[in-house]
C-alpha cells in the first residue's frame, strides 16, 4: 500500500516507461495468492463474512499493483485514477473485514466516503499537476486514516492472539503510510523524476515491508479460518444431525473427559441407557417423520435435563445414553425416574389425536475400580432388564445382579429337586 504513488501518479507530466521488473509481477502475484486464500475460506465458510471482504481487499490490491502493466496503453492520468481507486478500495474493504470480524456493523458510508474522496482528490491533483508530495500525502494519509478507523472499531473486541497480531500488523501498515511520505518529504526531498522515486531504495524497502505485513495479515487470518473450520468440522462430526446432541462418537469422546474430570475431583457419576418403547409401532402407525419428531424431542429433553452436570448422546436409532454427576445409585435412579415420568407425560399431536410414548431406563453407577466401558455395558444390561420386565421403567445393574441370583437359585433348586424328592420319598417310605 505504501506503493500508492508508485510511478503511475508521478508520471502524470511526462511518459516515462521503465521496463517491467520482477517486483512488478511478484507483488501482484503474492496479493492474488492471499485473495485466493481468503476466497477459499469464504467458500468453505460463508458465515465468515470478513473473509469475503478480505478477499476483495486483496483482489483490489492485486489490481492496484497491476496498473503499471498498462503503462503502454493507458494514459498516466487514467492509471493514476485506477491505481488510487484500487488502493482505496483495498484499504476500505480491509477495514470492513476488520470491523465485521469484531462482530460490529461497519460504518460503510463513512469508510466508502473517505475512500472515494481520497481517490477524487488525488485524481484532481494529478490532473492539475500539483506538487507530487501533496498527492503522496493525500493518498497515503487517507489510507492510514481508513486503517486507523478499522483498528479503533475492532480494538476492544479483539481478544485472541490472532486478533491482536492482526491489529498490530494493521497499525504497523497505517504507521508506514504516515511515515513514508513524511520521510520522503523531509529527508529525501522530491525525486527528480518519477522513475527515481519508483526505483529508489527507500521506496522499495517500504513497499516490501508493507507487503510482508499485508501477507502476514493474510496468513494469520487464513490460519485462524482453517482452525475455525477444522473445529466446526469436528463439532459437526461429533453431533447427531436429527437431535443436535452428541452422536456415539462424540459421546464416547466426551464421556472419557467427563470421567477423567470426575475422577480427578473425586466425584461420582452414573451412566443411564435410554430406549423408547415400541418405537417401531410409532413409526409404522404415524410415519417416519413423526418418529423423527419424537426422537428429536427426547434428545432435547435429555439434553436440557443434565445442564452442566452431565452429557447426553444419541447412540442408535431411538437409543440414548447419558452421564450424570450423582452422589449415589439412588440419586441416579431418582433422576432416571423423573425423566421417565416426564417423557411419559409428553404429548405429541398426530392425525387428530394425542400420542404418548414411553421409554425404559438402565442405570449403572460408575465405580473407580472398573472401566468406563464396563459401566456403560452394565447400564445397557440394566436397560435390557427394564425391557424384559415390562418396559416404561427404570432398572439398575443391581436389579440385573439380583435377577441373575434369583435365576441361579431357581436353577439350583430345580437341579436339587430330584434328590430332594428322593430324600422326601425315603422319609415318607
Ligand atoms: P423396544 O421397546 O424393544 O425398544 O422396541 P422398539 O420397537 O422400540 O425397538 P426396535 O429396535 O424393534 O425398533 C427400533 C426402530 O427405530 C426401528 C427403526 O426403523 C427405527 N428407527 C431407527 N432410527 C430411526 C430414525 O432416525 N428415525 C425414525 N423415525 N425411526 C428410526
Ligand atoms: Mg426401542
Ligand atoms: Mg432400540
Amino acid at each position: 500500500m505504501v506503493c500508492l504513488v508508485q510511478g503511475n501518479l508521478l508520471c502524470s507530466g511526462e511518459l516515462l516507461v521503465p521496463e517491467l521488473s520482477l517486483l512488478d509481477i511478484f507483488y501482484p502475484f503474492l496479493l492474488l495468492l492471499a485473495a485466493g486464500g481468503f476466497w477459499t475460506v469464504y467458500g468453505l465458510r460463508p458465515k465468515m463474512r470478513s473473509a469475503f471482504w478480505f478477499a476483495l481487499s486483496f483482489l483490489f490490491g492485486t489490481f492496484a499493483f497491476s496498473v503499471e502493466f498498462f503503462r503502454f496503453v493507458l494514459p498516466d492520468v487514467a492509471r493514476a485514477l485506477f491505481a488510487v481507486g484500487f488502493y482505496c478500495g483495498m484499504g476500505a474493504f480491509l477495514v470492513f473485514g476488520l470491523i465485521i470480524r469484531a462482530e460490529r456493523e461497519p460504518p460503510y458510508i463513512v469508510i466508502s466516503a473517505i475512500a472515494v474522496t481520497c481517490t477524487l482528490t488525488v485524481f484532481a491533483f494529478a490532473l492539475a499537476d500539483v506538487h507530487v508530495l501533496m498527492r503522496v500525502c493525500t493518498a497515503q494519509f487517507s489510507m492510514a486514516l481508513l486503517l486507523l478507523i478499522g483498528v479503533g472499531y475492532a480494538r476492544r473486541r479483539f481478544t485472541t492472539k490472532t486478533d491482536k497480531a492482526l491489529l498490530i500488523v494493521t497499525s504497523f501498515m497505517a504507521l508506514l503510510l504516515i511515515i513514508h511520505p513524511t520521510v520522503i518529504g523531509y529527508y529525501v526531498g522530491l525525486p527528480s523524476t518519477p522513475l527515481d522515486y519508483d526505483r529508489s531504495a527507500l521506496f522499495l524497502t517500504m513497499g516490501l515491508l508493507t507487503m510482508v505485513a499485508a501477507l502476514l495479515c493474510a496468513a494469520l487470518l487464513v490460519r485462524e479460518a482453517i482452525v475455525v473450520i477444522i473445529g466446526e468440522l469436528k463439532t459437526l462430526a461429533n453431533r447427531d444431525e436429527l437431535t443436535g446432541i452428541l452422536n456415539r462418537r462424540g459421546f464416547d469422546e466426551a464421556v472419557e473427559d467427563f470421567s477423567r474430570t470426575a475422577q480427578s475431583k473425586g466425584h461420582q457419576f452414573a451412566i443411564l441407557a435410554v430406549d423408547i418403547d415400541y418405537f417401531k409401532r410409532i413409526n409404522d402407525t404415524y410415519g417416519h417423520g413423526f418418529g423423527d419428531r419424537v426422537i428429536h424431542s427426547l434428545g432435547q429433553m435429555l439434553c436440557a435435563h443434565h445442564g452442566d452436570d452431565g452429557l447426553a448422546g444419541r447412540v442408535g436409532g431411538e437409543e440414548f445414553v447419558m452421564a450424570l454427576a450423582v452422589s449415589s445409585l439412588e440419586e441416579a435412579c431418582h433422576m432416571a425416574e423423573l425423566l421417565r415420568q416426564r417423557w411419559a407425560r409428553q404429548t405429541f399431536f398426530a392425525d387428530q389425536e394425542d400420542v404418548r410414548s414411553t421409554a425404559s431406563f438402565g442405570v449403572s453407577l460408575h465405580r473407580a475400580d472398573q472401566s468406563l466401558a464396563m459401566t456403560i455395558a452394565q447400564a445397557d444390561k440394566a436397560l435390557y432388564h427394564a425391557k424384559q420386565s415390562g418396559r416404561n421403567r427404570v432398572s439398575t445393574d443391581q436389579d440385573v445382579r439380583l435377577a441373575a441370583l434369583k435365576q441361579m437359585t431357581r436353577f439350583s433348586d430345580k437341579a436339587a429337586a430330584p434328590d430332594g424328592a428322593k430324600v422326601a420319598l425315603k422319609f415318607s417310605g
